[in-house]
């Protein structure tokens, strides 16, 4: 049992009811601001799901994302969020504004399907969308012996232009292997990592140098979770230069977004 806004839910109704929510359109994508620190301004956005439940209201992914992992919906979903955020650039463009990077995020069942590489071959023809312009958010929690198997996957989807990210980076232990098997273009320090670098020595130490084993590489870092000025200044002390929090803005319903960014541009 979950509660959401204090009415009790039973997760077997919830189950049932996830199917016909991706079928019937109660799924909407919000969207959260990448910054730029040093110079404000936009460079990405992160698409994050939310499920408007007829009686229950807005329910987090956190409350069925596990879920549909758990029985296989996570595919059906995932193709959901896939084509709902490659059509995000052509809505901007319909109110004249320009495109974006925009991150998806990917859960380890989806990636590991077999219809992952061909569901997002079909999304990428049916939107029109330019390649150049997304990122897939990946976490490491997948196991060993998939690497290999996810690793060739990664590369087949560079290859079309897409950048790679690992999500939650710093989170687990695990992950700083990930940095070397894997393929990818980006790491997201996780929001645990954030949280008191600016009081805390340890944490700045742990953030600096996988920043500076990321610069080695040739991947960029993008840190979560800022919440205020202590800790943009932190981070671009530690040469990290882009963003996300809500110190920048909340995640956002598509309309919401579009007057922010247009705001942003001075339209
Ligand atoms: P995530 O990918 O790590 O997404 C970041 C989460 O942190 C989001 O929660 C966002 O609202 C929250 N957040 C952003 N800035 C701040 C901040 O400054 N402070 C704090 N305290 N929180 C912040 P959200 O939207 O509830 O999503 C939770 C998780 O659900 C995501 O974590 C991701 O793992 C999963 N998720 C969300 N959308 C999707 C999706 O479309 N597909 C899949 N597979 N998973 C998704
Ligand atoms: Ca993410
Ligand atoms: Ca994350
Ligand atoms: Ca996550």
């Amino acid at each position: 049992m979950i509660l959401i806004v204090n009415v009790p839910i039973s997760f077997s109704s919830l189950k049932k009811d996830l199917g016909r929510a991706i079928e019937t359109d109660q799924l909407s994508l919000y969207y959260q601001p990448q910054i730029d620190m040093k110079h404000r301004y936009i460079v990405g956005i992160e698409g994050l799901v939310r499920w408007n439940h007829p009686n229950y209201g807005l329910i987090p992914p956190s409350s069925f994302i596990p879920m549909a992992e758990e029985n296989g919906l996570i595919v059906q979903l995932g193709l959901w969020v896939m084509r709902e955020g490659c059509r995000a650039n052509h809505r901007f463009a319909a109110r004249g504004l320009p495109p974006l990077f925009i991150s998806i995020n990917i859960s380890p069942n989806q990636l590991n399907s077999p219809a992952f590489l061909e569901d997002l071959y079909r999304v990428i023809q049916e939107t029109g969308v330019d390649p150049q312009f997304l990122e897939l958010e990946i976490t490491e929690s997948m196991e060993l012996e998939r690497v290999d198997q996810v690793s060739r996957k990664l590369r087949e989807v560079r290859n079309l232009g897409i950048r790679i990210a690992i999500d939650d980076f710093g989170a687990g232990l695990s992950n700083y292997h990930r940095m070397h098997q894997l393929p990818i273009d980006r790491l997201k320090l996780d929001r645990s990592l954030i949280r008191n670098i600016h009081t805390d020595d340890n944490q700045r130490f742990i953030v600096s140098a996988i920043i500076l084993l990321a610069n080695r590489r040739g991947i960029d870092v993008i840190a979560e979770g800022v919440e205020h000025a202590e800790q943009e200044k932190v981070l671009l002390e530690l040469g990290c230069s882009v963003a996300q929090g809500f110190y920048y803005g909340q995640p956002m319903t598509c309309s919401q977004w579009e007057q922010y960014y247009s705001h942003h541009l001075g339209l």
